[in-house]
């Protein structure tokens, strides 16, 4: 190197370029040349006397020592740019090369300085302004990028880059969109681009979807402008994205809330509260439907115009207490629709907050719920009225009651309890269909609302009963009158369509405080006081009596014996004969069952056969008395005894009961006894229920071979022209004409009648109780077929039965 130096010594010396040679160990400067010393303004003599610390900043001292630390010193060649001072303290910038040499028996570096001040100022500068367009973009929220007329990407910036899944925004360049993540709508992408590139006009806010980072569909708004060069030629083009996923999926919210508001049967209304107002700012489509009113003339409206003037209800104290406490509440209101009619607002209303959590608005939702109130009045009306005749019910009665009582204790006033039930209203029922019976028990109800006073309660107990609450008040006092007044106004004539009834009705009545003092107490004895009326021949009313609910005892006596009486075999059968009005001979027995009670003794079946037909007992002791006269039966025909038919009684009840016909069927099998020896005796109330089914059964037995009569004939209502439906042999006179036919002229024209009339209709005809010669002579003369009574037998044991049968043998 020397050599070359030497060489080369005027090329060192007079190089534009400041260069030096410098001691590796000592960093002395060992040579510098004219521009070295010119450049930083030492002469080469004070540049001898110097290190090459001498001429870095203080600063940078580190920085030496790090490298002279390094093995850079020793490399053959390094470079770097360094700050150097010159003489006068000034900063440069120098790119220093340096060579390693020998020179002089020293360990030394050549080195090169070239000054990069002012071209480091201008990159810098360069440097500073691609920065701040960096930023630029990367501090734009969308993503922006940059084409090359290739359409290759140029750049991009960072949201670009990371939308496009890259690590930077350098990465880009040079790219095109089949490199990226969304190769495959890259063909479209570029089929745009290149419309743009080409033709210069700018596509403006388009929505697309591509594939987004995480892989998945977003919304992107896509805009793309051509670039133009500094000579006004199109260079590339320029592109936004703006995700606006989240936008377009709350615009989606808002746009399906707006519909659910639109949609929504319950009325929806905001309201802002200013000014002691409540301002309508919203109202949606149900409001307009529900309140009657156009939404734009409700608009800025206070909401309270829909109560109008009906101002104090209980709602609307709620609703100001939770407008004041700001807190959500449901009241009911009642508003008011366009046209002035009611409805019943069921209104929920919550407070909307903003962020400071101040209320601003609320929102109301109303609902119409003016049918469930109706339906729920019209429940409670029907809860405590009849439906039938709209007169009050049971419930509504007891509750009248109780508040009349209490009434009436205090003001030591009367109050009349009075049960009435129509007289053989199921037979009308029955007989005239369920149509008329219901229109007579709704005029029934109108007669009795008629003669009421406004102070008194009439209720409908169910099917023909009714009770009457009459209040003992001052001028207007109780009297039997009264209710007389009230049965008359009931039975007087009435017609139903086609039909004229002579109704009449039965009246029970029970007195507040003498008959009872809670309304269970005055009810029932009203009650039994009714029974006496009925009892009593029907038509009237019968005021309670104490020794009336001796009676009811007695029945409560012997419902309790009842019970027991047929497992304790209480039970057993006497016997009447039937004889022949022209033979005189027995030609049938009615088995009569007698009740034989340890305590009662022998109780007669008037005591006892209707208590068993309420409760229902008759059906089981109904069938011990078929079994028991069958078996009986053939007992005495076993016995060789003269075979006569046994009659049994049947109730009515027993006979609707679904199994009669097979526990006939049963008896006879059991007991072996031939059909034609059972004879069933049926009442006229038999006829008056379900006419085919019954029909139906009495054709069953007939053809099994029985004969079938009908019982007490005359008592009920049917008349011979309807008995003519029914396939009956005997009709047995009841007893109370063949008791009076001879004093009673109209009543042996009955009689007469009967037997003829039954006579057309092919029916044998028996007389029962007949008791005297004359009434037998009367009866055989008329034509009657039959008869039974005292005349010839009481109704005797079976052993004495016997003995007449015997004796007819
Ligand atoms: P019924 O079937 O009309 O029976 C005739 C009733 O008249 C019997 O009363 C009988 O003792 C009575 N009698 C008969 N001849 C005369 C007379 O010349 N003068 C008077 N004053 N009475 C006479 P009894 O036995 O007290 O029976 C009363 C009713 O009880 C019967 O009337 C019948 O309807 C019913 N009954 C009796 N036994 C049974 C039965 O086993 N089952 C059902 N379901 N009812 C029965
Ligand atoms: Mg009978
Ligand atoms: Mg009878």
């Amino acid at each position: 190197m020397p050599r070359i130096l030497s060489r080369f010594g005027d090329l060192f010396q007079d190089h534009p370029l400041p260069m030096w040679i410098y001691d590796t160990d000592t960093l002395r400067f060992l040579r510098c040349n004219a521009a070295a010393c010119r450049h930083y303004g030492y002469t080469t003599d004070e540049f001898l006397h110097m290190t090459i610390r001498d001429i870095r900043p203080r600063d940078e001292q580190l920085r030496l020592e790090a490298d002279l630390a390094s093995t850079e010193p020793r490399l053959p060649q390094a470079s770097g740019v360094w700050t150097h001072l010159k003489r006068d303290g000034t900063p440069i910038s120098v790119r220093i090369t340096s060579h390693a040499v020998g020179y002089q028996g020293h360990r030394a570096r050549l080195v090169f300085a070239l000054d990069v001040t002012e071209q480091l100022a201008t990159e810098r500068a360069l440097y500073r302004s691609e920065q701040l367009y960096r930023r630029l973009i990367d501090t734009m929220p969308h993503q922006v990028y940059w084409k090359d007329l290739d359409l290759h990407y140029v750049g991009c910036n960072r949201v670009f880059a990371e939308a496009a899944g890259l690590d930077d925004p350098q990465e880009v360049s040079g790219k095109s969109d089949e490199n990226l993540i969304w190769r495959r709508q890259a063909q479209r992408m570029a089929a745009e681009d290149r419309v743009v590139v080409t033709t210069g006009h700018p596509l403006l806010d388009r929505e697309d979807t591509l594939t987004g980072p995480d892989g998945r569909q977003r919304r992107y708004l896509v805009n793309k402008l051509p670039l133009y060069g500094p000579q006004g030629a199109i260079i590339g083009m320029l592109g936004t994205l703006e995700d606006i996923t989240a936008r377009k999926k709350a615009e989606e919210t808002l746009r399906l809330q707006g519909r659910a508001l639109d949609a929504s049967v319950n009325a929806i209304v905001i309201t802002r509260h200013h000014d002691q107002q409540d301002i309508i700012v919203y109202a949606n489509p149900a409001f307009a439907r529900i309140s009657g009113y156009d939404l734009p003339e409700v608009m800025g409206r206070d909401c309270r115009f829909l109560q109008r003037e009906d101002r104090d209800q209980d709602g609307l104290h709620l609703l100001r207490e939770a407008l004041h406490a700001d807190r959500e509440a449901t009241v009911v209101l009642r508003n008011y629709r366009k046209d002035g009619s009611l409805f019943w607002n069921q209104l929920h209303l919550a407070p909307v907050l903003d962020t400071n959590g101040k209320v601003t608005h609320w929102v109301g939702v109303i609902n119409d719920i003016t049918a469930t109130m109706r339906y729920q009045q019209e429940l409670e009306h029907q809860s405590t009225h009849d439906a039938l005749t709209g007169l009050p019910n049971r419930n509504l009665f007891r509750d009248r009651l109780d508040q009349a009582i209490s009434y009436a204790a205090r003001y030591r006033n009367q109050l009349w309890v009075v049960v009435l039930d129509l007289d053989n209203f199921k037979l009308i029922n029955d007989t005239l269909g369920h149509a008329v019976g219901d229109s007579l028990l709704q005029m029934v109800g109108e007669r009795l609302r008629g003669a009421l006073r406004d102070s008194d309660t009439v209720a409908r107990l169910g099917g023909d009963e009714f009770i009457l609450l009459l209040l003992d008040q001052p001028g207007v006092g109780l009297s039997p009158r009264t209710v007389q007044t009230i049965l008359e106004a009931v039975s007087a004539p009435m017609r139903l369509g086609a039909h004229d009834l002579a109704l009449t009705c039965s009246m029970g009545v029970a007195v507040y405080p003498r008959d009872g003092e809670t309304g269970p107490g005055l009810f029932k004895h009203a009650d039994i006081a009714l029974y006496r009326a009925k009892d009593g021949g029907r038509n009237q009313l019968q005021f309670y009596t104490v020794e009336m609910n001796d009676r009811v005892t007695e029945r409560t006596l012997i419902e309790g014996h009842l019970r027991h009486a047929l497992v304790r075999n209480e039970f057993l059968l006497y016997f009447q004969p039937r004889v022949d009005c022209v033979s005189g001979q027995v030609v049938g027995l009615e088995a009569l069952l007698r009740w034989q009670h340890p305590e009662l003794g022998l109780v007669p079946p008037a005591r006892f056969i209707s208590v068993a037909e309420e409760t229902g007992r008759i059906v089981e002791i109904g069938e011990w008395v078929l079994r028991t006269a069958c078996l009986q039966a053939v007992a005495w025909q076993q016995a060789g005894l003269a075979p006569v038919p046994v009659a049994v009684n049947v109730s009515a009840r027993q006979f609707r009961h679904a199994a009669f016909v097979q526990e006939v069927k049963e008896a006879l099998a059991i007991s072996g006894l031939a059909p034609k020896y059972l004879e069933l005796e049926l009442t006229e109330s038999v006829m008056m229920h379900n006419v085919d089914v019954v029909i139906a059964a009495m054709s069953q037995l007939k053809a099994m071979g029985i004969c079938l009569s009908i019982d007490d004939f005359g008592t009920g209502y049917s008349s011979l022209n309807y008995l003519r439906r029914f396939p009956i042999d005997y009709l047995k006179i009841d007893q109370s004409f063949v008791r009076d036919m001879l004093d009673d002229p109209p009543g042996a024209a009955i009689v007469r009648s009967i037997i003829a009339l039954g006579h057309s209709l092919d029916f044998r005809i028996i007389a029962e109780g007949v008791e005297t010669q004359d009434q037998f002579v009367y009866l055989r003369q008329e034509g009657c077929d039959e008869i039974q009574g005292y005349l010839y037998s009481r109704p005797v044991p079976e052993r004495e039965a016997a003995v007449m049968l015997g004796g007819v043998a």
